[in-house]
C-alpha cells in the first residue's frame, strides 16, 4: 500500500498547473475591438440597451415580419437578436428590418435549439453519447449547423452538457450523462462541429454551452428546483463539460435556471465572472435562459429592476425573452445600480458576436435559398443520421434471439410501433415529424419481401388519458385508440399467435422526457407493461424494442424479455436504424453513458460514487446480499440494473494482460497501459474499450474508480487487438479541498474492461 501522505507528515503535492482556482489569466482583449468601438461611440443609450434584448420571434409568418409586433422593435434598434424564427426567407426579411430601418443598421443574431440535428435528426444526445463516437459527434453537429446555416440560422442553443445522475430529472435525455470526462470530450467535440474553424464562414454556427451551471443536479430531479453542492463536487464532477467547452472556443454561454451557492446562476457573479472569465478565459458572452431574469423575482431575490441589474453586474449579456434589460436597465443606470461601463461591456460582446459571424459584411450571408434547397434533409444527411441511430443503440440482454432472420413472420406490436412523430425525440424544433421513419415503415423496407410483418397496437400509451396527453404533446400525439383495452390486448395476442416472433416497440413517448417532463416512477407506463406481460405470456420469443430519453428501472423486463435493445429515440431514421440492427446489418456497440437503477429509491445511483466508511463486502455486493450497519438497503442491492458503459454486442469480447510500461510515473510524465481484446463470437463487432483508474489514498476522498480514457475499436471474428492508453499525470489530477487542482503521490489502481465494473486491473504508483 502507498503511504500517501500524514503517516509521515508529508504532504506531497505535485501541482503541475497549479491552483487553477486562481485567475488564470485576465480576460483577453475582444477580437475586432477597433470595429466595435467605433459602433458604441455612435450609439445611444437605448440602442445600446436595445443590443442586449433577446426576444423570441412570436407570430411572424413569411411575408409579413414588416407588420409584426417584433419589426417596430427592430426598427426602433431594441432587439440584439431573435430565437425560435426559421427559414431562409422569413429571417431574410426580418434581417432587411434590422440593416435597412433601424438608425444604425446592426444586423441580427437569429438563435435556435438546434440540438441533435436540424431536419436531418440525429439521436437524442444521451443516444448520441452512447455512441462513445467523438467523430461521429462532432461530425452530427457538423451536419446539423450545415443545415441550420443554410436556413437562416446562425447561433444554435447547443451543446447542452449539464451532468446528471439523476434519472427523475426529464432533462437528463439532452446530455451526454453521468459521467464529467467523457461529458468533457463531447462538449469539445459538438462545439467545433458547430463552430468549424472559422465562424465568419456561412456554414458554421455560434455554439451556446448550457446550462451554466449544475442545472441537472436539481433537488428530487425536478426541473428547474434548487441546487446545493460543496464547491469541491462542482470542480470535480459538474463543472468539467462546461470547462472543456470553454476551451474548445465555444462562443457564448447560457446562464440556467437553477440557483448556485443560493444566488441564481442568471445573477451570480462568482459563477458567470470569476470562474466563467476570471478563471477559466471565456470571452463570449452570456445569456440568460427564457426568461431567466424575470424568474429570479419568483426566486425571491428582487424586483425586476433589482434583479435585472443583479444580472448585468453579475456578467449577464443578453436577456432571453423577459425583457427586463429592454425595460429596467435604464432606471438603473440613472438610479446608480449599474454603470455605463458595464452596459458598455455587454454590448461589445454582442457586437463582437456579430463580428465574428460576418454579419456586418453580409447580414444575409446565411440567407440564401439555394442552400436551403440542395443543403437541408438531404439523401447524403439522412443516410448518416441512419448510421448514426443504429451507432447509438445499445444491446441490453440477448438470450441468442437477435439478430433476426430475415423469414418467416414478425410481429410488431406495441403503441411505439407506428408513430413517426415520436421518433425523433425531445427538442427537435426543426425535425420534419411526419417524414420521420416509423418502426413499422422502417422494419418493412429492410426486411423486404421475404418477411411477413403482421402489425398491431396492442394498447394506448397509458390507461390514463389526461397522463396520456401529457406526454404527447407539441404536435407528437399518438391518436387514441377508442377500442377498450381488451379488444387491443386480443387483436395484438391474435397477430403474436399467428406470428414466429414478436418486436414489442413501447417505451417512453418523446415527450415523457425533456424539459418540464420529471418523473417519480421510472417504470415505463403500466399499459405497456401488462401488454409486454401479456405478450410473453403467449410463449412466442419477445424482442422488447425500448423507447426512452433517460435510464428507466425496467427490472421485471430484464428478468423476463428474452432480448431488450435500447433504441433511446433514434431521430428522423429511425425505423430504418431499428430494422438495420435488429436484422444485423449493424451490430449494436453503444454503451450506456448513465447507469440505470432497479428502482427509483436508489438514485442518484452512479459508478463514479465514494466508498463510504462502510462500505458493503464487494462479495455481498456482487451477489445481492444484505450486511447490518455498512451502507445498503434492506429491500434492494446496491449494485445498478445496468451499469455506466455497460452494452452488450452480437458477438463478444475478451479482455486479458493488462500491463504497464512502467512501475513509477514522474511529474510531467506518461504511462502506457496495455490491454489484450479479442473478438471471441461469431460476428464482426465494434466495442468501446474503457479504461478507469482509482486513487487509492488521497487527501481527500476518492470516488471508487473514474473514467479516464476510452477507444472504441473494431474486430473481426476471431480478431484481437493490443489496445494502449497514455495516462499522463495531468490525467491524476483532481480539486481537493482548497480547490487546488493537483495528483497527489502514491499507488493507482488501473482497470480496463468493456464496462465500469470490470475488474481487470494492473497498478502503478505516482512518485515525485
Ligand atoms: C430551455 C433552454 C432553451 C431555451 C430556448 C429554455 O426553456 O431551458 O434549453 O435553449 O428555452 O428555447
Amino acid at each position: 500500500m502507498k503511504n500517501k501522505f500524514i503517516a509521515l507528515g508529508l504532504l506531497v503535492l505535485i501541482t503541475l498547473s497549479c491552483n487553477e482556482q486562481k485567475p488564470a489569466q485576465p480576460s483577453q482583449e475582444l477580437p475586432y475591438q477597433k470595429e466595435v468601438d467605433s459602433i458604441l461611440a455612435l450609439m445611444t443609450l437605448e440602442e445600446k440597451i436595445g443590443q442586449l434584448n433577446l426576444p423570441s420571434s412570436g407570430d411572424i409568418t413569411t411575408g409579413q415580419a414588416k407588420s409584426s409586433d417584433i419589426a417596430s422593435k427592430i426598427a426602433a434598434g431594441k432587439v440584439g437578436g431573435l430565437f425560435n424564427i426559421k427559414t431562409a426567407a422569413k429571417i431574410k426579411e426580418v434581417q432587411r428590418i434590422a440593416v435597412e430601418e433601424s438608425r444604425l443598421k446592426i444586423p441580427l443574431l437569429f438563435g435556435m435549439d438546434v440540438i441533435h440535428g436540424y431536419q436531418s435528426t440525429f439521436p437524442i444526445p444521451l443516444g448520441l453519447a452512447a455512441s462513445w463516437d467523438m467523430d461521429l459527434i462532432q461530425q452530427t453537429a457538423r451536419v446539423a449547423a450545415q443545415e441550420a446555416s443554410a436556413d437562416g440560422i446562425n447561433w444554435t442553443f447547443s451543446p447542452m452538457v449539464d451532468i446528471s445522475r439523476d434519472p427523475r430529472w426529464g432533462r437528463i435525455s439532452e446530455g451526454s450523462g453521468e459521467d464529467p470526462f467523457l461529458g468533457g470530450k463531447i462538449a469539445a467535440a459538438m462545439v467545433r462541429g458547430y463552430q468549424g474553424d472559422d465562424l465568419s464562414a456561412n456554414n458554421t454556427l455560434l455554439a451556446c454551452v448550457k446550462h451554466f451551471a449544475l442545472y441537472g443536479a436539481s433537488e428530487a430531479g425536478r426541473d428547474y428546483n434548487t441546487v446545493d453542492m460543496s464547491r469541491v463536487r462542482m470542480y470535480n464532477d459538474y463543472l468539467p463539460p462546461y470547462k472543456a467547452a470553454i476551451d474548445a472556443g465555444v462562443a457564448s454561454v447560457m446562464a440556467s435556471f437553477n440557483e448556485v451557492d443560493g444566488i441564481p446562476a442568471t445573477a451570480n457573479k462568482w459563477l458567470l465572472t470569476d470562474v466563467l472569465r476570471e478563471q477559466w478565459g471565456f470571452n463570449g458572452f452570456v445569456v440568460s435562459d427564457y426568461t431567466g431574469i424575470n424568474e429570479m423575482v419568483a426566486h425571491g431575490i428582487g424586483n425586476l429592476q433589482q434583479v435585472s441589474a443583479r444580472a448585468l453586474n453579475a456578467g449577464l449579456d443578453m436577456d432571453m425573452v423577459g425583457e427586463g434589460f429592454l425595460t429596467t436597465l435604464k432606471k438603473s443606470l440613472e438610479e446608480g445600480l449599474v454603470s455605463e461601463t458595464t452596459i458598455d461591456t455587454a454590448v461589445k460582446r454582442i457586437l463582437t458576436a456579430k463580428y465574428q459571424l460576418g454579419l456586418f459584411d453580409d447580414p444575409y450571408k446565411y440567407c440564401d435559398t439555394t442552400r436551403t434547397k440542395n443543403e437541408v434533409f438531404t439523401k447524403e444527411n439522412r443516410d448518416f443520421a441512419r448510421k448514426v441511430s443504429a451507432e447509438s443503440m445499445v444491446l441490453l440482454k440477448n438470450e441468442g434471439l437477435l439478430p433476426l432472420k430475415k423469414s418467416g413472420s414478425i410481429a410488431l406490436i406495441g403503441p411505439l410501433a407506428n408513430t413517426p412523430h415520436n421518433m425523433a425525440g425531445t427538442w427537435s424544433v426543426a425535425t420534419q415529424q411526419e417524414k420521420s421513419i416509423s418502426v413499422l415503415e422502417g422494419l418493412k423496407e429492410v426486411a423486404g419481401e421475404a418477411v411477413t410483418i403482421n402489425y398491431a397496437k396492442g394498447s394506448n400509451v397509458a390507461y390514463d388519458e389526461a397522463y396520456e396527453k401529457r406526454i404527447t404533446m407539441f404536435g407528437k400525439e399518438i391518436t387514441r385508440d377508442g377500442r377498450t383495452d381488451a379488444q387491443l390486448l386480443a387483436e395484438a395476442l391474435a397477430v403474436a399467435k399467428k406470428s414466429d416472433v414478436v418486436v414489442a416497440a413501447i417505451g417512453e413517448t418523446a415527450e415523457r422526457s425533456g424539459e418540464s417532463s420529471s418523473i417519480t416512477n421510472l417504470q415505463i407506463p403500466k399499459a405497456q407493461q401488462d401488454l409486454l406481460d401479456a405478450l410473453l405470456a403467449t410463449g412466442k420469443p419477445v424482442v422488447v424494442v425500448l423507447f426512452t430519453g433517460r435510464p428507466l428501472a425496467i427490472t421485471k423486463i430484464q428478468e423476463e424479455a428474452p432480448a431488450i435493445i435500447n433504441a433511446w429515440f433514434p431521430g428522423s431514421e429511425a425505423g430504418l436504424a431499428i430494422a438495420d440492427v435488429l436484422f444485423g446489418a449493424v451490430n449494436p456497440s453503444g454503451k450506456l453513458t448513465a447507469t440505470f437503477p432497479r428502482n427509483v429509491g436508489q438514485v442518484p445511483l452512479f459508478y463514479a460514487h465514494k466508498n463510504t466508511g462502510r462500505p458493503l463486502d464487494p462479495a455481498k455486493t456482487a451477489d445481492c446480499g444484505f450486511q447490518k450497519f455498512t451502507s445498503n438497503y434492506l429491500d434492494v442491492c446496491n449494485t445498478p440494473l445496468y451499469p455506466f458503459g455497460f452494452g452488450l454486442s452480437y458477438t463478444t469480447f475478451s479482455y486479458s494482460d493488462i500491463t504497464l510500461d512502467k512501475a513509477e510515473l514522474g511529474p510531467n510524465d506518461s504511462i502506457t497501459v496495455s490491454v489484450k481484446v479479442k473478438n471471441t463470437g461469431n460476428f464482426d463487432g465494434k466495442e468501446v474499450v474503457q479504461l478507469y483508474v482509482r486513487d487509492v489514498v488521497r487527501s481527500t476522498t476518492p470516488p471508487v474508480r473514474e473514467l479516464k480514457g476510452f477507444k472504441k475499436i473494431f474486430l473481426k471474428k476471431d480478431e484481437e487487438q493490443i489496445v494502449q492508453f497514455k495516462l499522463q499525470t495531468e490525467d491524476l489530477k483532481f480539486y481537493d479541498t482548497d480547490l487546488n487542482f493537483i495528483a497527489e503521490p502514491g499507488e493507482f489502481q488501473v482497470f480496463v474492461g468493456g464496462d465500469s465494473t470490470t475488474e481487470l486491473q494492473n497498478r502503478f504508483e505516482l512518485v515525485n
